[in-house]
C-alpha cells in the first residue's frame, strides 16, 4: 500500500505536468507561472484584471481546475460553479459596483466568440452596459 501522501506527490506532480503539456494561458496563471493582477484567489478559484478591458472594470473570475469550456462542467462540478458565481458576488462588491451594477457573461465556443479555452466568467461593470448585447 503506497502511503497517502506520496499519492498526493505523484498525483499532483502528473497533475502540473499535464496542465504544463496542455499550454493552458489561464492554467498558466493559476498556478502563478504566468503573472497576473490578482484581485482574489482561494483553494478553487483565482479572480484577476482582464489585459483588454471593456470596461473601467473588467475581472475574470477562473477555476484553478482546467475546464475547457461551461459545456464541460460535468454534474460533479456543481459546488465548483456555484462557488465560481459567489465569489463574482464577493469581488464585485470589493470593486464597488454591487450596487451600481454589473453584468457577467461566460462566453462559450466559436459564435459566443470564446477565445480562451478555460472556463471563466467575465465581470464587467463601472459604466452604463447596453442590452441586448452585440
Ligand atoms: P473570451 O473571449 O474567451 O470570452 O475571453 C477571454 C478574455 O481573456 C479576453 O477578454 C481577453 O482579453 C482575456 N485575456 C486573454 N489573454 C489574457 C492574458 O494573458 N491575461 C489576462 N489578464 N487576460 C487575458
Ligand atoms: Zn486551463
Amino acid at each position: 500500500m503506497i502511503p497517502f501522501f506520496i499519492q498526493k506527490l505523484f498525483f499532483y506532480t502528473w497533475w502540473k505536468g499535464k496542465m504544463k503539456m496542455c499550454g493552458c494561458i489561464f492554467c498558466k496563471m493559476a498556478s502563478h507561472e504566468i503573472p497576473a493582477n490578482i484581485i482574489y484567489e482561494d483553494d478553487l478559484c483565482m479572480v484577476f484584471e482582464d489585459i483588454n478591458p471593456q470596461a473601467p472594470v473588467h475581472l475574470l473570475v477562473i477555476p484553478k481546475k482546467h475546464i475547457t469550456s461551461l459545456n464541460d462542467a460535468g454534474d460533479d462540478d456543481g459546488n465548483l460553479l456555484g462557488h465560481l458565481l459567489s465569489t463574482v458576488a464577493h469581488v464585485a462588491k470589493e470593486k464597488k459596483i454591487a450596487g451600481s451594477g454589473y453584468r457577467t457573461v461566460i462566453n462559450t465556443n466559436a459564435e459566443a466568440g470564446q477565445t480562451v479555452f478555460h472556463l471563466h466568467i467575465h465581470v464587467l461593470g463601472g459604466r452604463l452596459l447596453n442590452w441586448p448585447p452585440g
